[in-house]
């Protein structure tokens, strides 16, 4: 069994794998600890790191403990934060904000500790893939050569790299939230107090279909990044400093917070993120993580989604491999119920965009604010949220405003 990639999909998927008795061979081209972005969980990553035996770890960590999500309208009014354990006074309602390189490099060591044989500073050039069924990966190993691995099943854990879907052409980049990021950290900067702190803040920029998030993290640092449309985000010859000051000017809400801080890294960019494979997985393969999809990053669904996903496919190969039968319809059985998650998502984030408010929606309906709340915390499996979005759709004809608050 070979799982590429790493980050938390791929360490999941291979670290439940392991303890059913699954020999697992992680590549990862990286030496970790290493960067990425993507810092705030939500309470729903509760369950498979309860799974995995991760929640004693993260209690010991320095990670920030997040309560709550708060929104900012695009000229500075504060929303009431959402305080996930109104919802369910649960120990899942509070998660953390973490700092990346430590949280992933605490999952890939968790996974070596279920035996899993991790290979970091090696890069897998190409799955081979013949009439549709997975059989080998060639891989670069960190000295320079190159071999050959033969595997029943390979799991394709490579994040935004997608190595198997664009290998295949079945990449599908999602046109109407085609967004960009400019994102930087400060020290220094404003935090609230007591449970407040470890709040994510989403706060509109005036005027366009952006926003900003403002994480805190552990060390005094917080990250801090604009998203919007990317053709307006990136104009010609503006530098990402220049492009994330822009921004910065039209967000009052993100500007006085920053301003008793210092930079304390650089600027970082990324574009056109949102994208789903036509396929989660073929006979011998599957997808897990960004690998699979990637939505924009409003609700920070995306480390949840490789967590869950990562878990999702550990069960699959598990009962496929005990069968016998490693087939797309087997390794791929949970396809359908993501899917229907994904894009119940990505209904929320496409409201967000078009200026919906759900204040107002929740004045109209307030016997629906479990359902969103549920939306928020990742809980998006559950086929009766569905009501909501046929009455968000009437609402959303009615109120698309550019400016509505939260
Ligand atoms: C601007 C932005 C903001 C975000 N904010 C949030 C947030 O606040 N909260 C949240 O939950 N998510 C957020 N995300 C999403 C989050 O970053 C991802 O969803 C998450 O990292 C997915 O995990 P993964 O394991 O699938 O992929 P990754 O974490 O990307 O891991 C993939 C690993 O595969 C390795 N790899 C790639 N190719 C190969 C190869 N050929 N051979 C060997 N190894 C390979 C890479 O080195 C990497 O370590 C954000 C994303 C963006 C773009």
């Amino acid at each position: 069994m070979v799982v590429v990639g790493g980050g938390p999909a791929g360490a999941t998927t291979a670290a439940l794998l392991a303890r059913e008795g699954v020999r697992v061979r992680l590549y990862e081209r990286e030496q970790f600890p290493r960067f990425h972005i993507g810092e705030s969980l939500i309470p729903q990553t509760y369950w498979t790191l309860k799974r995995l035996d991760l929640l004693d770890k993260l209690r010991a960590s320095r990670f920030v403990k997040k309560y709550s999500v708060q929104f900012i309208s695009g000229d500075g009014k504060e929303s009431q934060p959402f305080y996930f354990d109104k919802h369910n006074p649960h120990e899942s309602s509070q998660t953390w904000q973490v700092l990346r390189s430590e949280f992933d490099a605490m999952m890939l060591d968790h996974a070596r500790q279920q035996s899993v044989d991790v290979r970091c500073g090696d890069r897998v050039l190409d799955v081979r893939i013949d009439e549709g069924r997975a059989s080998c990966v060639t891989v670069k190993n960190a000295d320079g050569a190159t071999e050959t691995v033969d595997c029943d099943v390979v799991v394709d854990a490579t994040g935004q790299t997608s190595l198997i879907a664009r290998r295949l052409n079945l990449h599908v980049r999602d046109d109407v939230l085609r967004k960009g990021s400019v994102w930087t950290y400060y020290r220094g900067a404003y935090r609230d107090s007591g449970r407040d702190e470890g709040a994510t803040i989403v706060a509109r920029i005036q005027g366009e279909q952006g926003w900003f998030w403002y994480i805190p993290l552990h060390d005094d640092l917080v990250s801090v990044g604009a998203v919007g449309d990317f053709e307006k985000l990136f104009t010609p010859g503006a530098t990402h400093e220049e492009i994330f000051h822009r921004q910065l000017s039209r967000c009052p809400g993100i500007e006085r917070r920053l301003a008793p801080g210092t930079r304390a890294n650089d600027y970082f960019a990324t574009k056109d993120f949102s994208y789903t494979a036509r396929q989660f997985a073929g006979d011998g393969w599957v997808l897990v993580g960004d690998a699979m999809g990637f939505l924009d990053p409003l609700y920070s669904s995306g480390v949840f989604l490789a967590l869950k996903t990562g878990e999702l496919a550990a069960d699959a190969i598990t009962s496929a491999l005990d069968a016998g039968d490693t087939s797309a319809a087997r390794l791929g059985a949970w396809e359908p119920m993501v899917r229907d998650g994904y894009g119940r998502m990505r209904e929320l984030v496409c409201a967000f965009y078009e200026g919906f408010s759900f204040a107002k929606f929740l004045k109209r309906h307030p016997h629906y604010s479990d359902h969103v709340v549920s939306m928020l915390i990742g809980d998006i499996f559950r086929d009766d949220l569905d009501e909501m979005f046929d009455s968000m759709q009437t609402m959303r004809a009615e109120m698309m405003a550019p400016a509505a608050d939260e």
